[in-house]
């Protein structure tokens, strides 16, 4: 019997760092992959098709759900955003961890559809921090972040239907209790027996 990969959902009202962290937690963690979502905003400047999202239209979107392919898909600040079915499910299979950076009613999904999903809530340590980093980014039109700022609380109400919180006041602090969760779950008594199965044997045996 082999380990098959956990899925992790972090969610996280806009510009509180989500990013930031699991791009940081990938550089470290040979592990762990993250799902290219499919979205219809425009693109950022810095950000690169297939690499930060897979960019399209309306129409592809909707032939896309047409066809199944997502996993889970939402509406999120005037666009849709959607993970991919397959490459999520092939990867876990793989034995390969997954984190899906999706928004709640993504995760309220993912979560029905498979309940090992382990989910972690990122926080702003303060509203005002959060509009400073949204600003400090740089890269969103003022009505975008008054938007984005305007439904934060809303998004925020949902952190107690997440296993984890991390309050990013620290980026080296977060990120560290960001690895601390993928390191206790790989650590599970289940999940330990099956990797170390032949060890397990060996130290038991009499
Ligand atoms: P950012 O999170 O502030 O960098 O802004 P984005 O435009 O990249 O994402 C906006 C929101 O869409 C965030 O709340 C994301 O978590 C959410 N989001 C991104 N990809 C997906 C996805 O595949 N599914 C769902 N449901 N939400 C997503
Ligand atoms: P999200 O993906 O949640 O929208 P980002 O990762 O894009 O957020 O972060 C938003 C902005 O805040 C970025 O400019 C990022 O560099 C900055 N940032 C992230 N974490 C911290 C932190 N702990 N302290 C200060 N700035 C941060
Ligand atoms: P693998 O060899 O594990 O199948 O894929 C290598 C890499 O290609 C993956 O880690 C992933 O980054 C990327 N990749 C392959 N297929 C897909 C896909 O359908 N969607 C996304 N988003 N990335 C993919």
């Amino acid at each position: 019997m082999s380990v098959k990969g956990t899925l992790y959902i972090v969610s996280a009202p806009s510009g509180a760092g989500k990013t930031s962290l699991v791009k940081a937690l990938l550089k470290q963690d040979q592990q762990v992959r993250v799902s290219v979502s499919h979205t219809t905003r425009d693109m950022r400047p810095g950000e690169q098709d297939g690499v930060d999202y897979n960019f399209v239209t309306m129409d592809m979107f909707d032939g896309l759900i047409a066809q199944k392919q997502f996993l889970e898909y939402a509406d999120v600040f005037t666009n849709k955003y959607g993970t991919s079915q397959v490459w999520v499910k092939s990867e876990l299979d793989k034995g390969i961890d997954v984190i899906l950076e999706i928004d709640w009613q993504g995760a309220e999904q993912v979560r029905q559809l498979m309940p090992d999903a382990v989910s972690i809530f990122v926080l702003p340590p303060s509203q005002g921090e959060l509009r400073k980093r949204l600003t400090g980014r740089g890269q969103d039109d003022v009505s975008v972040i008054d938007l984005r700022m305007s439904q934060a609380v809303s998004e925020m109400e949902h952190y107690p239907e997440f296993d984890y919180v991390v309050i990013n006041d620290d980026f080296d602090i977060a990120l560290t209790q960001l690895q601390a969760v993928l390191t206790a779950q790989r650590l599970q008594r289940d999940v330990q027996c099956v990797r170390h199965a032949d060890l397990l044997k060996d130290l038991l045996s009499v």
